[in-house]
């Protein structure tokens, strides 16, 4: 315990509560930065103003007229912000389990990830290269040679959620740092303390200082942020209604979005139960089920239901719910009290309509207990908009074309889950599929930093993935000579 405190007492030990022009600032607005879990307080940040922000954004777009950073450059600050980040992991991994919802394992896991991505984000410098026009094979074109290469767009605002705090972040700041940008970022207000921890790393690493501002929170600072004439694209991971907001507010800027997740598993009849239902538990309560891949929707073939229900129950009765610096913990509470309210709400709507708890269904402050529902009508809220939370419900079904249609029948379209022996079938099933990635004899709970990563409808526009978002965040740029 005295172990805890002092760690969370380290974490406040921060250089300001706000990054702008190139400078750490400190100011009287403070917003409190708490534990979901206990309530403790961890540390202040900036609440900042409008003004900040077009202070922050002309300084970024004053540095950027005056100041070049050779590609080379920027590779290698990338280079040594991964290796940085691996000697400070412990530090990083703490104040994510602090401040987020994630327990300390899950934190770890994160920060390795992290590191991933800022090594794949430098060896995106060879996205930047371009590549020569065929002038040769052109009517028009016979007298000319020319090329093309990726310049950057300018000032990039990143808008990121609290559930991955670190490695969100670096999605953002590595592509759009490797192809030559400037960023404002606005971390989550309920985790903002990862996000400045992150800014101070890749000022360690050797990322200009003009290059960068991080503003957290205040009255009118998003609006500032996405409205500002002078920021050119908007990089945003959060909740569609956000996505709506900002895109109403941002006008004819670029935005890219990486929204939200329902996603759904079919489990076939030929399938291994048991692994289906171990893979299950695993991707439904991960982060307490905030995760934007969590498995929400399982439906399983008949003949194998009652099977694979009895697993999942099992699996999920043998979690171990409690305090997230616990090694022995599996899952933490939710990112607030008022979050868990939310999904003891919707666990109750359901349970009006019909919906039987098969295991879990009690709240205690901020936990939520994991949960497996079962007869839950499609009309239900845990069925048709994304619980975020750690709720799963398992239906079963007679025809595989039932599956794919249910499981097509949502609003999003991120991932989804097959679990089959045949790979015709698989692949059958995966072709029917709308959504940004088909996991076969896994849930939809898996995500590689290199592969591109989105959605279709409402779970977002454009894809993330470290080369796939320095394509997004730089435009060709073409050179033609006219020969003598
Ligand atoms: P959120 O939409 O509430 O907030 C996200 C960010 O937007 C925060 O930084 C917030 O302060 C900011 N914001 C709020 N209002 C704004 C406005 N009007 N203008 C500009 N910015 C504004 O999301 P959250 O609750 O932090 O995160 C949960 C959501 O994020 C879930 O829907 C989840 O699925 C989604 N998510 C998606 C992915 C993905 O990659 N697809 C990954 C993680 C989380």
């Amino acid at each position: 315990r005295q172990e805890t405190a002092y760690r969370r007492a380290s974490i406040a030990v921060l250089p300001g509560g706000a990054f702008l022009e190139g400078r750490w600032e400190t100011a009287d607005r403070i917003l409190e930065v708490r534990d979901p879990e206990d309530g403790v307080l961890l540390g202040s940040v900036c609440s900042s103003t409008p003004q900040d922000v077009r202070r922050a954004v002309a300084s970024i777009h004053r540095h950027l007229q005056e100041d070049d950073w050779a590609l080379r450059d920027r590779r290698e600050a990338l280079e040594r912000a991964a290796v940085l980040l691996a000697d400070k992991a412990v530090r990083f991994a703490e104040i994510i389990a602090a401040e987020s919802s994630k327990t300390i394992t899950e934190a770890e896991r994160e920060v390795r990830r992290c590191a991933e991505t800022l090594r794949l984000s430098a060896a995106a410098s060879s996205e930047l290269v371009g590549e020569t026009l065929a002038f040769e094979d052109s009517m028009a074109g016979a007298d000319k040679i020319g090329w093309y290469t990726r310049k950057p767009v300018g000032i990039i605002a990143a808008i990121t959620p609290f559930n991955d705090p670190l490695n969100l972040v670096a999605h953002k700041l590595g592509p759009a740092l490797i192809g030559g940008n400037g960023v404002v970022l606005k971390p989550s207000g309920r985790t903002p303390l990862t996000g400045l921890a992150f800014i101070q790393l890749l000022l360690e690493a050797g990322v200009p200082a003009g290059r960068l501002a991080a503003i957290v929170s205040g009255p009118g600072v998003s609006e500032a942020i996405v409205t500002d004439p002078q920021v050119n694209l908007i990089s945003f991971t959060g909740g569609p209604k956000t996505a709506d907001r900002i895109a109403a507010a941002a006008g004819a800027k670029k935005i890219l979005s990486e929204l939200g997740g329902n996603n759904a598993t079919i489990v076939c009849a030929d399938a291994d139960a048991k692994a289906a239902a171990a893979s299950i538990v695993a991707g439904a309560f991960g982060v307490a089920g905030q995760n934007c891949l969590s498995v929400q929707r399982v439906y399983v073939h008949v003949s194998l239901f009652e099977h694979v229900l009895e697993e999942v129950v099992a699996g999920t009765r043998a979690l171990r719910v409690g305090a997230k610096f616990d090694r022995t913990t599996d899952v933490g509470p939710l990112i607030s009290e008022a979050e868990a309210r939310r999904v003891e709400e919707w666990v109750e709507e359901a349970k009006t309509l019909g919906a039987s708890v098969q295991v879990g269904g009690r709240r205690s402050g901020a936990f939520y207990q994991p949960t497996v529902l079962t007869d839950v009508p499609a009309e239900a809220l845990v069925i048709s908009e994304e619980v975020f939370g750690p709720v799963v419900s398992i239906m079963p079904f007679i025809q595989v074309a039932d599956a794919i249609h249910a499981a097509n029948d949502s609003d999003y379209g991120l991932q989804a889950g097959v679990f089959t022996e045949s790979i015709e079938l698989a692949l059958a099933i995966a072709d029917k599929l709308h959504v940004g990635a088909v996991v076969i004899n896994e849930t939809s709970d898996v995500r590689i930093d290199s592969m591109p990563f989105g959605g279709f409808k409402k779970s977002g526009v454009g894809r993330e993935g470290v080369k796939h978002a320095v394509r997004e965040m730089t435009e060709p740029k073409s050179t033609i000579i006219k020969l003598a």
